[in-house]
């Protein structure tokens, strides 16, 4: 049968609910034929593409254990369901959180913001998905549950290919947890589209802890350069438990450009992924370094 974004071909089971431990039991049961459906945005344009043919669609939008955002002496914590228009509303993510504040405020248009859900964005595990390169700079850790229990997840063990993750079918992403920041942490995020409010060509998330003039925590992290979402280690290695100046930080962009492994396809090409890694990590730095307090 032909396909096109407007008609959702194949026949499907429709399964809701608002408690978690019966979606557990869906996921147990089911597994492989099942998907879990959140804001539908990257889903239900799959399926009627027909590049997925679910037997199964758990919709998990109304629990209400897993919509919510909440900071403690440690953490932030955001539940996987939470939308990201409610992500880029919340005040405290937009002062203590610049990247992923940035990140989601990049992100598709405000409809597709009001359905789309950060925990789709990691259950989609696009190399170009946008929170991907702020949570990595925040060390996130990502809480997975299935009947057998909860499991925390190093957002650096979470993506393992294109379109894949760590989660095993019987698993849902409950919640996102991001170790607090404080006044001498400074984080950003850029990104290149073909247009506003597109897929990312290129995208790079920058968190910096700063002790006076020197930076004694340095994480870089890079989307769509590679087959999943990457730290930048080497220039990490370059800044970290040094004085910064802009000398240092272009040496770093340099490193970065030489770790990154980008493809050319339908967005943009390899040549120019390459190039401007560069220039978008260096502004990404120097911002970062300014919200930490740094001068240059
Ligand atoms: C016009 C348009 C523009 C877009 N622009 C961007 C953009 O700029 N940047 C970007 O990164 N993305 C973009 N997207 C993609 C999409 O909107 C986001 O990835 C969004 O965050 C997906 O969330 P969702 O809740 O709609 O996910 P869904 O479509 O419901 O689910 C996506 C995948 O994640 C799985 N999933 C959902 N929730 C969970 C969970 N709790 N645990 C485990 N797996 C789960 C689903 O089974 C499915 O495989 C765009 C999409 C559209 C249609």
């Amino acid at each position: 049968m032909e396909t096109n974004t407007k008609i959702l071909a194949a026949e499907f089971q429709y399964l809701e609910s608002e408690n978690l431990d019966q979606v557990l039991n869906w996921l147990a049961e089911y597994g492989d034929k099942a998907k879990i459906l959140a804001g539908g945005t990257d889903l239900v344009v799959k399926m009627k593409l027909g590049s997925v043919h679910p037997e199964y669609i758990i919709y998990v939008k109304k629990i209400a254990a897993l919509n919510y955002i909440n900071f403690d002496d440690c953490s932030l914590k955001i539940g996987a369901a939470t939308t990201l228009s409610q992500v880029e509303r919340n005040e405290e993510i937009k002062r203590s959180y610049s990247a992923l504040y940035e990140a989601v405020r990049s992100m598709a248009a405000v409809a597709v913001k009001n359905m789309g859900t950060i925990g789709g964005n990691l259950g989609n595990a696009s190399p170009a998905a946008d929170t991907a390169p702020p949570l990595l700079v925040y060390d996130a850790v990502i809480k997975a549950a299935s009947k057998e229990g909860i499991r925390e997840i190093p957002i650096t063990e979470y993506f393992v290919g294109p379109g894949k993750s760590a989660l095993a079918s019987s698993e849902i992403i409950t919640e996102i947890n991001i170790p607090k920041t404080d006044a001498s942490t400074g984080s950003s995020f850029l990104k290149l589209g073909r247009v506003a409010a597109d897929i990312a060509k290129i995208n790079v998330a920058v968190c910096l802890k700063r002790e006076g003039q020197r930076c004694t925590t340095c994480r870089i992290a890079f989307g769509s350069v590679a087959p999943t979402p990457i730290r930048a280690w080497e220039a990490e290695r370059i800044l970290e438990g040094k004085e910064i100046n802009d000398e240092l930080i272009v040496q770093a962009a340099k490193a970065a450009s030489a770790e990154i492994r980008p493809i050319t396809d339908n967005r943009s090409t390899r040549e120019y992924r390459l190039k401007v890694s560069r220039v978008i990590l260096e502004e990404a730095l120097r911002a970062a370094w300014q919200r930490a307090g740094g001068e240059l």
